[in-house]
């Protein structure tokens, strides 16, 4: 799995997608830059959410808010008391752990046996081997199964009880059962804030304290009235942004998976009270379909419902992904009911509500949010794209099989020499056909390592422009997932990739 997700990494460097920030001064911890591929394939992953989310629903507006905003919103919004994570230290390796984190990672160790478990008794069964009885049955599993629960349950009551003191213990007695990190000195459990500080204004006195928003909600939230007005919007109807949201997280690792700085794609959708918990499931299911959509296996997509809740929600799932190091959380579904509106009248004064002509009466409205990061989103695409496939010819070829509507480039245009006015026919392709994708052209070494090279780029097409192309005005189109090749219409090339591409 490590060696997977190591592969992963130096694939995103090498073919430019993924860079960590100012690498020649040794980089930034948990900050990454996005490379000239990286950064085509993440406006396609926002291009594809917006089209579901904005274009298709006639009830659902976008919005761009200011990454600035009033300090004050983020005291009702409740991030200045309770945007916290719980760290503790180790004190002997002086290394600084988020506790909650930590007991994960105690309980993935316990995950891997279970993964030990069942591969031994594939081993064993062979073909006759059914893993999910095998899960529901096998007493050891099960065993292990429970004692991760009763792990996570327990730290969610302390969490939630800010019983920080039960944290703390949790810790010491897995340590003791599993043994992960060497030591058993540890500091108490402490709060610790995640928003970013920053001031606005030159003079000292005159300065205002400001935040760096950590997620793109509450953007949402304070122009609530201001969309629903100049928009004339009916309840329920959404507002969905997409933007940078920054976060000082502590443990920050698993590459572009947790990050500083960061991009969400949130959607608020307001609704009367009341209807919350038809809509928290609407949504869940809208979401899920979404991710399906793209063709990456059902199987690498679960939910999480949450028991253990945060201050503004009184439902909430995640929708977890089959990284290379495990499932976890991809995107959130919260019903957020009345907390933000509601606090937001009360710190600034300002009536929030809306007159729903059908019911003849004003109220805040409830909210269901979804919201999925497009770092992480990316991250799932990418990693879940990336195979080593094992070729006939007992060689073995890497391929980025990302699904076509995402892939940065859309084809590849190769002259099969370099000579004989076939750059020029192929040029000639190119320009006709950049106006609707993004193509490249590569004409240096045989066309071979040029087809590779375009599969681990995750390049759909290859176009190959060869003799016969000048005489009948036809070349070959290769596909990267069969590798098949068809002899084709110059004419009709646009439409064959428009077809595979087209959102
Ligand atoms: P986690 O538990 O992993 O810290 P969270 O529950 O705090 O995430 P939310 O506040 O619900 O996350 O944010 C919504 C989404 O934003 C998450 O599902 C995730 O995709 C993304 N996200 C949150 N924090 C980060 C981060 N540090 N880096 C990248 N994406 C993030």
């Amino acid at each position: 799995q490590e060696d997977d997700f190591k592969k992963v990494i130096s694939h995103a460097k090498e073919y430019g997608y993924v860079f960590q920030s100012s690498e020649i001064y040794d980089g930034l911890s948990a900050v990454y830059d996005y490379a000239q591929n990286g950064a085509e394939l993440k406006k396609n992953i926002r291009e594809y959410w917006w089209k579901a989310m904005v274009q298709l629903n006639d009830n659902i507006v976008g919005l761009d808010s200011a990454i600035f905003m009033h300090p004050t919103v983020w005291k009702a919004s409740g991030h200045v008391d309770a945007f916290n994570d719980p760290l503790i230290d180790n004190k002997d390796s002086k290394k600084r752990y988020r506790a909650d984190v930590l007991v994960e990672d105690y309980t993935a160790k316990i995950e891997a046996k279970i993964d030990k478990e069942v591969t031994k008794a594939e081993k064993r069964f062979g073909n006759a081997f059914d893993k999910k009885q095998f899960l529901e049955t096998n007493p050891r599993v099960v065993g292990y199964q429970e004692q991760i629960n009763t792990i996570l349950k327990r730290l969610g009551k302390s969490l939630e009880n800010e019983d920080l003191v039960d944290v703390k213990n949790l810790i010491e007695e897995l340590e003791i059962a599993c043994p992960l990190s060497g030591s058993r000195n540890w500091t108490d459990v402490k709060q610790f804030n995640l928003m970013f500080g920053t001031k606005l204004g030159a003079s000292a006195d005159s300065a205002m304290d400001l935040y760096l928003r950590p997620e793109t909600a509450q953007g949402i939230f304070v122009n609530f009235l201001n969309v629903q007005k100049t928009g004339r919007m009916k309840i329920p109807f959404g507002i969905a942004q997409v933007g940078k949201a920054f976060r000082n997280e502590i443990v920050a690792r698993q590459f572009i998976f947790r990050q500083r700085e960061f991009e969400q794609m949130e959607m608020q959708f307001f609704i009367r009270p009341g209807s919350q918990k038809e809509w928290y499931e609407t949504w869940k299911e809208k979401r899920m379909a979404w991710h399906l959509s793209l063709g990456l296996g059902a199987e690498n997509y679960r939910f999480h419902d949450h028991e253990k809740l945060a201050h503004y929600a009184d439902a909430a799932a995640d929708i977890e992904f089959k990284f290379p190091f495990g499932f976890k959380e991809l995107e959130g579904i919260h019903s957020r009911t009345d907390f933000d509106l509601g606090s937001h009248e009360k710190f600034s004064g300002k009536k929030l509500q809306y007159f729903d002509p059908e019911l003849n009466e004003s109220y805040v409205p409830y909210v269901v949010e979804t919201s999925i990061g497009l770092d992480r989103m990316f991250l799932a695409v990418f990693s879940n794209s990336l195979v080593e496939e094992e070729l006939d010819n007992n060689t073995t070829r890497t391929v980025l099989k990302l699904p076509a509507v995402l892939a940065p480039m859309k084809a590849a245009v190769l002259p099969l020499v370099k000579k004989d006015g076939l750059p020029e026919l192929a040029q000639e392709i190119i320009d006709d056909l950049k106006w609707d994708f993004n193509v490249v052209y590569d004409e240096k070494d045989a066309v071979g390592r040029r087809y590779r090279r375009q599969d681990a780029n995750g390049t759909p097409f290859c176009i190959t422009v060869d003799h016969q192309s000048l005489e009948d005005k036809t070349v070959t189109i290769r596909h990267r997932d069969t590798m098949e090749q068809q002899r084709v219409a110059i004419a009709d090339v646009k439409a064959i990739i428009h077809k595979e591409v087209d959102m």
